[in-house]
């Protein structure tokens, strides 16, 4: 057997039938090893009982199955859980439980940091140390569903946590794939929620795929100027581009793009933002989900009170949009949006981010 990794974990199912049939085992002992690794979170090999003592011993001598492992496990008073995960390399991502939202919800990272430098937001601050692979994507996933007891239960997976989904594209949507095969843990593709800053070849690639998420745009700002202020990649990719390319995306029907909007005081929040926001957002099937600032420190912005957060979501309303105030869970343990962190990120300058982004 061969593999381009020793990481059996970063096989999708057919790779790894194509793996185990080049050693003479037939398609169901892949299925088999696939149901171990992805949907009970067995990475043991000794443990897969039902494989034979042969095969077992030879994925051992060549294989390992990476998996993050847990290095903090914080609960906030909302019972919300923030977890540190470390990978094979010693790097460390963050991943977010947030339980009863109705539904249970896992926020996973797919970089370690991120390079989109978001004026706003924590992991910016971090810059981009890399990209995670398919496998840790997945892994996270199993992580967090053993360590919550969910393996066998329905859950939601948003890719808001650390790092931008469509700047770590294939894996990204590899991870969706192995996630959703039927051997694993077979999530349906509804049940997963993909928010990005609007790559804009990543939206028009996302439009084509068979497995398609739900979409969230993080929008943030109703002109051109203020959004490249406080969302760098504006620049290349802008409002109008993403907003065209929004019009032009494929939805189900009764299926919406959520358009996410951190909330600013007295810098995006105005009558007239909002005002804006709705004109910007017209013919498009949208709902939007309004964030209230998470402040932190070294963050140059306020949370709004809550009569300006009203207004403004009470002008959306008026102009007949669906609006959500997003309730910020886990503050008090640093797992709200935009406080994923892990120490001894180093800050990348503003030029050698750009340059990681146009590549
Ligand atoms: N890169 C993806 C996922 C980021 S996190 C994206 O940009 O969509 C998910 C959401 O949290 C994004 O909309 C992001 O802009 C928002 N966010 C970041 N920092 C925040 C903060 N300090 N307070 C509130 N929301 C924040």
């Amino acid at each position: 057997m061969t593999s381009p990794s020793s990481d059996i974990g970063e096989l999708d199912p057919p790779q790894l039938e194509r793996l185990l049939r080049e050693s003479g085992y037939e398609p169901f002992h892949a299925r088999q090893l696939y149901r171990w690794m992805h949907r009970h979170g067995v990475a043991d090999f000794d443990q897969m009982t039902n494989l034979s003592k042969e095969l077992r011993a030879e994925l051992k001598g060549r294989f390992t199955v990476g998996r993050p492992q847990i290095v903090s496990d914080q609960l906030s008073t909302d019972g919300t859980r923030k977890l540190v995960l470390e990978l094979g390399d010693r790097r460390r991502i963050e991943s977010v439980f947030i339980p009863d939202t109705p539904a249970m919800t896992f926020c996973v990272s797919t970089q370690v940091g991120c390079a989109m430098s978001c004026g706003f937001c924590l992991t910016g601050k971090m810059g981009l140390v890399r990209h995670l692979t398919a496998g840790e994507i997945v892994g996270q996933v199993v992580t967090l569903a053993t360590a919550t007891g969910l393996l066998d239960q329905p859950f939601n997976i948003v890719l808001m946590g650390m790092g931008e989904p469509l700047h770590n594209y294939d894996n990204t949507m590899k991870a969706l794939r192995m996630l959703h095969a039927e051997e694993g843990l077979a999530i349906s593709p509804r049940r997963i929620t993909l928010s990005t800053v609007g790559i804009v070849p990543g939206l028009e690639r996302l439009a084509r795929e068979p497995l398609m998420p739900n979409l969230a745009i993080s929008l943030h700002a109703t002109t051109e100027e203020q959004r490249t202020a406080l969302v760098p990649p504006n620049a290349k990719y802008s409002l109008a581009a993403i907003l065209d390319a929004c019009r032009r995306f494929p939805l189900k029907r009764r299926s919406r793009i959520t358009f996410e909007y951190v909330l600013l005081n007295g810098v995006n929040d105005t009558p007239e933002d909002a005002r804006r926001l709705a004109k910007l957002l017209s013919g498009i099937k949208a709902k939007v989900n309004l964030i209230p600032l998470n402040a932190a420190p070294g963050i140059p912005f306020e949370r709004p009170s809550d009569s300006r957060i009203d207004r403004f979501a009470q002008i959306l309303a008026d102009r007949h949009l669906t609006v959500s105030v997003r309730k910020s869970r886990g503050r008090d343990i640093r797992a709200a949006c935009g406080q994923l962190i892990v120490e001894g990120g180093s800050k990348k300058s503003a030029a050698q981010q750009m340059a990681l982004l146009l590549h």
